[in-house]
């Protein structure tokens, strides 16, 4: 399938693939839903896809059989990781500006109140599960780089390459288009700069049938896993390959607890996709999850984070809606999600005793 990388954009499990909705019709921008009540345990990915619901599969396994949130968060994440065809999270993870794939991931167990998260991690292909061992087995909350990794290894987990050629074809026509100032791509004589003509129009799809045309920004894509168990007990996971193209060594929202992940025993859990440097200032995560301690409902609290993020850039003059989506739980097993900035609907894929199902949620503040 060809898959068109000329705007930015959510990578939702492959780009430009993805499960026709089975929750609710598309609503309007800023329409507000109610709350959705549903059984526990209850498990959620922010994945809507086809490895959205086969993660969700596998959480349920655990959660039915009397396994924990953690346990089964776990599992889910470790799905999509391995996913080589998802180019958002662990194998196959669209890479940095040098084209080295470096993951970003953290854990919460509400259960203990015990954190764990790695950052720019290499080489791995389960950074929630390397991010799980942080928290259980170090008195540390955060690893990074090559300590990350070593820690990872002294574990037993084995090095792999991580840039499939699918991504590392999608990175190198990203390095042709990034500049029309620079040296990359076909010499000038061949590509008809000298005669004028668009630098681009020389420039066709790669060897492996994608379609490259156009210029390859930069792309956001993320997965968050949330669980409330039979216990009542609650779990979080984020993981991702962050920011595609970034630079050499930047860290995302995801790994930063309270940003990409916030996860509180007494009221649920909150995770965050999209553009990490505005998730890091707002402590988006923790922020729904305190709005739920209030009392709001999950798909308030995410609409809330969107006004709060969006309301800080109109206090001093600037009208900028970044483009995120978040995603929550409570323990009362309701759940809801949001995005703002972005086209669509946002959707995550919901496993209760009742159904496995795609959840439409609400979009605010679409895009200029
Ligand atoms: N939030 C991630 C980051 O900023 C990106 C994403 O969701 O793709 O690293």
């Amino acid at each position: 399938m060809a898959k068109n990388l000329t705007r930015r954009g959510f990578v939702h499990g492959g780009l430009g693939l993805g499960l026709g909705s089975m929750g609710l019709a598309s609503l309007p921008i800023g329409t507000r839903l109610r709350a959705q009540t549903v059984e526990l345990p209850l498990v959620i990915t922010s994945h809507a896809n086809a490895t959205g619901r086969e993660a969700m599969r596998q959480s349920w396994e655990i959660l039915a059989g009397g396994g924990s949130a953690l346990d089964a968060v776990e599992r889910g994440a470790n799905v999509i990781e391995v996913d080589p065809e998802d180019f958002s999270v662990g194998m196959a993870g669209l890479p940095n500006e040098h084209g080295v794939v470096q993951l970003d991931a953290s854990i919460m167990d509400g259960r203990t109140y015990s954190a764990g998260s790695v950052a720019s991690l290499e080489k791995i292909v389960t950074p929630s599960s390397v991010a799980r061992l942080v928290m259980e087995r170090t008195d540390h909350v955060m690893l990074v780089g090559p300590g990350a990794l070593d820690f990872a290894k002294s574990f037993g987990f084995e090095e792999v390459e991580l840039l499939t050629p699918e991504a590392r074809e999608i990175w190198l026509r990203w390095r042709e288009h990034h500049s029309d100032q620079d040296d990359w791509g076909p010499p000038d004589h061949l590509r008809g700069r000298a005669e004028g003509l668009d630098r681009d129009a020389a420039r066709d799809a790669g060897p492996l049938g994608l379609d490259l045309t156009g210029s390859i920004e930069h792309h956001y894509g993320t997965t968050n896993v949330l669980a409330v168990d039979a216990s009542g007990d609650v779990a979080g996971i984020t993981t991702t390959s962050g920011l595609s193209w970034k630079v050499n060594g930047r860290v995302g929202d995801s790994p930063i607890i309270g940003a990409g992940l916030y996860v509180d025993n007494s009221v649920g859990a909150a995770g965050a996709t999209g553009r990490g440097e505005d998730v890091i200032k707002s402590c988006a995560s923790h922020y729904i999850v305190m709005r739920m301690r209030e009392g709001r409902s999950p798909q308030e609290a995410c609409e809330d984070a969107i006004e709060m993020i969006v309301g800080r850039y109109r206090a001093v003059g600037l009208d900028f809606v970044p483009e995120e989506k978040f995603v929550a739980i409570n323990k009362a097993g309701e759940y809801g999600c949001a995005w703002m900035g972005i086209d669509g609907v946002p959707s995550m894929t919901v496993r209760t005793p009742a159904s496995l199902d795609v959840f439409e949620g609400t979009s605010l503040y679409g895009p200029a």
